[in-house]
């Protein structure tokens, strides 16, 4: 991704932004065909982020996310409205038929519908704040026409076929059922017939049923990359962290699509460990929950309370196994750990080595364990003091805003493994560690 320099690495659990489900999905053959083409080549151009979520390129992103392979994306660079860039992006390199082509400009209306909407508004306040519209902003068809019909024909121009035909998919997608959306869509109905059936049907029905009030969604565990061997799901009642490391990924994400980095507690989540449904197959990764990813649980700013909190929510989830992990060991201490809980420390260069072993050599836990990573220097522990850790991670640095990739000397890898072995450790090689030994005989 050289050529791109404003490119950047980006997680498995983006959302698709609505706009780019204007165009249709591949079909499954289609999709095969396509997977095999990037698990030979990788990405060789990055997806597209609008507002933090994939506007242009999701076949890509989840032919990569299947595949496991390193997502690369950049933000939109504007100029256009949303779906307009979507469809030029697209209409082209699809074979689309007419009915898809009519479905997606219905879609279409409703977005540019919208957006003429919030461009009408934002426009009237930066008028009456009398502040100067920097933007450069094109019309949307339905801004241009002001009539629904005239919108169709506008939309049918874009999209090459014709406005009668935009007309049937709006009538079908804004009345027909799901099912009868999808034939249409894959090609086994016609437009005008469905249309006309729909129309029949709506005549029968005797008064407009009233829908359900939308509920929220109970909140889950976020299934995590498949890379992440370890724990199939993050769950994040807390987010933000304020310990400032140059390398932290986190605040990426959380200044890219959140907003900020502050800490902050979602007490809705908490019921995530009853709303996710248990992985039928028992092994135990499938059931380990990363807890608080993005953020450190245990830092100094974090109120008991919402510790306390998520510990109860964590002792009421006893088929799950939740894993913590803190750059500030010392508050593990007072924790009464249950038995499904497994405790870390991260210790990234040799200053944090005497506060990890003095809080382990105190803490009670089914599995403790130490994360090197990133390992940003040589690390020493005193003898015997590794054996109060289970498990022994050991990572490189992963490229950031704040710092780039780096990898770590082999001696310091060398030494941290030996020295972990001896001591009984189990050992994790995160893959983001691909440095390995280079010698030569001889001194060759
Ligand atoms: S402790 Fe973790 S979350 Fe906090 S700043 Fe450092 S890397 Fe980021």
């Amino acid at each position: 991704m050289k050529e791109y320099e404003d490119a950047f690495i980006v997680d498995h659990d983006l959302e698709i932004h609505p706009c780019a489900l204007i165009m249709p999905p591949m079909d499954d053959d289609t999709y095969e065909k396509f997977k095999v083409d990037i698990s030979g080549h990788g990405l060789i151009h990055p997806i597209v982020l609008y507002q933090g979520k994939v506007l242009d390129g999701r076949n890509r992103y989840n032919a990569c996310k299947e595949l496991d392979i390193e997502i690369w994306a950049r933000e939109w660079e504007g100029g256009s409205d949303p779906v307009t860039y979507v469809v030029s992006n697209n209409i082209h390199r699809r074979h689309l038929s007419i009915n898809q082509l009519a479905i997606a400009g219905a879609k279409a209306i409703s977005f540019w519908a919208d957006e003429a909407k919030i461009r009408q508004r934002e426009s009237g306040k930066e008028h009456s704040n009398n502040l100067v519209n920097q933007e450069p902003r094109i019309s949307a068809p339905v801004q241009q026409s002001g009539k629904s019909g005239k919108a169709a024909d506008l939309a049918g121009e874009q999209f090459g076929v014709s406005g009668r035909s935009v007309s049937s998919a709006k009538y079908i997608i804004d009345h027909g059922t799901e099912e009868e959306i999808e034939k249409v869509e894959t090609n086994k109905a016609a437009l005008r017939p469905t249309e006309e059936k729909i129309r029949e049907r709506i005549k029968e029905v005797p008064e407009k049923i009233t829908p359900e009030p939308a509920t929220k969604s109970p909140s889950k565990f976020n299934e995590t990359n498949d890379s992440i061997k370890w724990a199939r799901w993050s769950w994040n009642p807390v987010t933000g962290c304020k310990h400032g490391c140059k390398y932290c990924y986190a605040r990426d994400i959380g200044n890219r699509f959140h907003g900020g980095f502050e800490p902050e507690f979602y007490e809705d989540r908490l019921s995530a460990p009853q709303n996710t449904k248990l992985p039928y197959n028992a092994e135990s990764p499938n059931r380990n929950v990363f807890v608080c990813s993005m953020a450190d649980l245990f830092g100094d700013w974090v109120p008991q309370e919402w510790i306390d909190k998520i510990m109860a929510a964590v002792s009421n989830a006893p088929d799950w196994n939740f894993i913590f992990l803190t750059k500030n060991p010392k508050r593990l201490v007072d924790i009464d750990w249950p038995d499904n809980a497994w405790v870390g420390t991260t210790v990234d260069c040799q200053d944090r080595v005497s506060d990890a072993v003095e809080a382990f050599k105190q803490i009670k836990a089914k599995v403790t364990f130490l994360s090197c990573e990133p390992l940003t220097e040589h690390i020493q522990f005193p003898d015997g003091t590794l054996k109060l850790f289970d498990w022994v991670i050991i990572g490189g640095q992963s490229a950031s805003s704040g710092a780039p990739a780096f990898q770590p000397e082999w001696e310091w890898v060398e030494e941290l493994h030996f020295a972990a072995r001896e001591e009984g450790c189990k050992i994790y090689w995160k893959p983001n560690l691909t440095i390995h030994p280079e010698e030569y005989p001889n001194n060759l």
